[in-house]
């Protein structure tokens, strides 16, 4: 299993090359297009025969309120321009929501929730880099640059990426499955969590099995990634292998955690995401 083909939606490599991101400093195609119009974690989509697409031409008629357009890029040769429209705004006619988290359900293709993500990141980072974090300055941008500039103190930044791991570790033929209380009943999925100041992604592996589960790790391998636009974490996942401890669940985080026998685990995380991925590849007799 190689750990340098992850094709999970969310990850730009899920569009096989075809999504070309907006050139830095090179002019933006204008005109027409195809729409990302993100609402409140959804696109809204034209449902085709059998097959959604995105609505394509120029800007879909009827967006209340919507914001100004960004060029994300182009897929497939066409370029791709992002809107916001509020919550509440009605859907045009002709238009259908469809979420893009897949705890909710997600049914959009692996294409539409790959480019909906980076639309919807393309989106929170302009909502979140209007001012100056340092001197609450207003910000500009870099010219051909998704970064901003303070004209005051002349800091300057870049969207963020949150690094944060995703760990199955194993102990011959059972694996350690965790649980958070406010989970459907029955659901299971691994030990994540975020890297703190100074660790290396393996530090933060030890350090968040420890804390969550109570067991020591050795032999921690990496397996592969997914960024998460939910709002912008990058979900870096590792086996890893028992190394001695009972365990000893943080009631703050979990409400359980357990030993599973391979190839018979539960219920859990959904064919989108990196946790069953790892699950399927490593976490099998
Ligand atoms: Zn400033």
């Amino acid at each position: 299993m190689t750990p340098l083909s992850v094709y999970l939606p969310f990850n730009r490599d899920c569009l096989r090359g075809a999504f070309e991101p907006a050139k830095r400093g090179g002019p933006a195609p204008s005109g027409p297009g195809q729409w990302l119009v993100v609402q409140d974690q959804h696109l809204l989509v034209s449902p085709g025969d059998g097959e959604v697409r995105l609505p394509s031409g120029d800007m879909p008629a009827g967006l209340q309120g919507a914001s100004a357009p960004l060029l994300l890029g182009t897929y497939r040769g066409v370029p791709c321009w992002v809107t916001q429209v509020p919550r509440d705004a009605a859907v045009p006619d002709g238009l259908t929501r469809e979420t893009l988290v897949p705890m909710r359900g997600a049914q959009l293709p692996d294409d539409l929730l790959s480019l909906g993500g980076m639309a919807m990141q393309a989106l929170w980072w302009e909502s979140t880099s209007g001012h100056c974090p340092r001197c609450g300055e207003r910000t500009e941008r870099i010219p051909g640059e998704w970064g901003k500039k303070c004209p005051a103190c002349y800091y300057e930044h870049y969207p963020h990426l949150h690094p944060a791991v995703i760990v199955l570790v194993r102990d011959g033929d059972r694996c350690l499955l965790a649980r958070k209380r406010e989970w459907a009943p029955g659901r299971y999925a691994l030990v994540a969590g975020f890297v703190d100041n100074g660790e290396c992604l393996e530090g933060a592996v030890e350090r968040e099995v420890k804390e969550e589960v109570g067991v020591d790790v050795k032999d921690i391998r990496y397996v592969g990634s997914q960024n998460w636009p939910f709002p912008s974490q990058l979900m870096v996942g590792f086996i890893a292998s028992y190394a001695g401890g009972e365990i000893r669940v943080d009631e703050e985080e979990l409400e359980d955690a357990r030993w599973f026998p391979c190839g018979q685990l539960p219920t859990g995380p959904g064919r989108h995401s990196i946790a069953r991925y790892i699950i399927d590849n490593y976490g099998q007799a």
